[in-house]
């Protein structure tokens, strides 16, 4: 019988084993978790680094890639899902987190489905089987088995279907949640440019013309060094609610920084400029306070260009043209929007 020190002496030899040391690496490189499934798989490449596996999966992950699940299923191996190492990452963003459950998921959901599909095919089997006994009159007592079997294997299904369906519906609505959240300003929770763009370009394949509208907050930069910039977010936050407010039913989004974009669809130029310009002056008439001490903050002003967007014109040409009338404005005193 080996002694404690004997086994002790042939952990560490193995410690030392260049192939445990490999299966180590490959596991931790591949995010496995040290399941026996992963160890034999593991094992089967690096212990034959010649062989047809070993360059496969050398061809697979060239240039640093690691092996999906898909991959690994595909060479002949297993993965167990359920316990496949998270992503480490510094700080991972909202997003980030949201992408990584969904890979996690949409995973989950195709092993289930691989499962469901191997359980058909032995049902498949077992009602062949369960047809052959029926033709000799002596074996009730396996047709009785068989259709437990069956059963069990169709309430299983059931069970797992049902999972599916419910994973499918979360995956769906966690999916849109990514989509919004990509095209959300954090800040002030507006639509961002790519919404924006994304919006313009669908009024351009649908021929209808547009009226846009690029706004910058006038002297922002000492609202920011008098008061701070948690101070300068609020009042791009009250900027953002005023814009939104005053321009009902047209698409107000954060272009980035202290600019703010307008996308006017169904109306003329001469309306959007009305509307905008009265949005202009709630933001420069409203009297603005430090929350903590009530002090006064002065008067917070925008200037804005505003254009109608041609047919089949694209959205650089009516931006840069948008933009121009908004330096115009700035030069011309600011507090104004000038149109073309
Ligand atoms: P002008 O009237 O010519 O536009 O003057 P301005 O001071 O507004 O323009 P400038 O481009 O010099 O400064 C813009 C400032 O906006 C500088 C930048 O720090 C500030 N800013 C941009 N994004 C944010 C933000 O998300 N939060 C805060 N607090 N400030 C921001
Ligand atoms: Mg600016
Ligand atoms: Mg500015």
């Amino acid at each position: 019988m080996a002694t404690a020190r004997e086994a002790r002496r042939v952990a560490l030899d193995n410690r030392a084993d260049p192939v445990f040391d490999r299966i180590g690496l490959f596991l931790a490189q591949h995010r496995l978790s040290p399941d026996p499934l992963h160890y034999a798989f593991a094992h089967r490449v690096v212990s034959n680094p010649a062989g047809v596996l070993a360059q496969s999966v050398a061809a697979l992950t060239e240039g640093g890639i690691r092996l999906t699940a898909r991959d690994i299923e595909k060479l002949g191996g297993q993965v167990v899902t359920a316990v496949t190492q998270p992503e480490v990452a510094e700080a991972p963003s909202a997003t980030d987190g949201l992408v990584a459950q969904t890979q996690m998921q949409v995973e989950g959901f195709t092993d289930m489905m691989h499962a469901i599909r191997a359980e058909t095919q032995d049902f498949g089997r077992n009602l062949a089987a369960s047809a052959d006994a029926m033709r000799s009159t002596d074996r009730t007592e396996d047709i009785v088995r068989l259709t437990n079997v069956m059963l069990d294997r169709v309430q299983s299904a059931e069970a797992r279907l049902a999972a599916a369906t419910h994973e499918a519906e979360e995956l769906r609505l966690k999916l849109e949640e990514a989509r919004d959240n990509a095209r959300r300003d954090p800040l002030t929770d507006l639509p961002n440019r790519r919404a924006f763009e994304e919006r313009f370009a669908a009024h351009m394949v649908a021929g209808e013309q547009v009226c846009l509208a690029v706004c910058d907050v006038d002297r922002f930069k000492r609202v920011n060094d008098r008061f701070g910039h948690s101070v300068g977010d609020r009042v791009l936050r009250a900027i953002a609610e005023a814009l939104t407010t005053a321009c009902p039913g047209h698409l107000v989004a954060r272009y980035g920084g202290e600019e703010f974009t307008v996308l006017f669809a169904g109306i003329t130029l001469d309306q959007a400029y009305t509307t905008l310009d009265q949005a202009r002056d709630i933001v420069a008439t409203k009297r603005y306070r430090l929350r903590e001490s009530d002090e006064p903050l002065g008067a917070v002003t925008f200037s804005a260009g505003i254009t109608e967007s041609q047919p089949g014109e694209f959205l650089g040409a009516v931006f840069g043209r948008a933009d121009k009338l908004l330096y115009a404005a700035k030069d011309n005193g600011r507090n104004r929007i000038h149109r073309a």
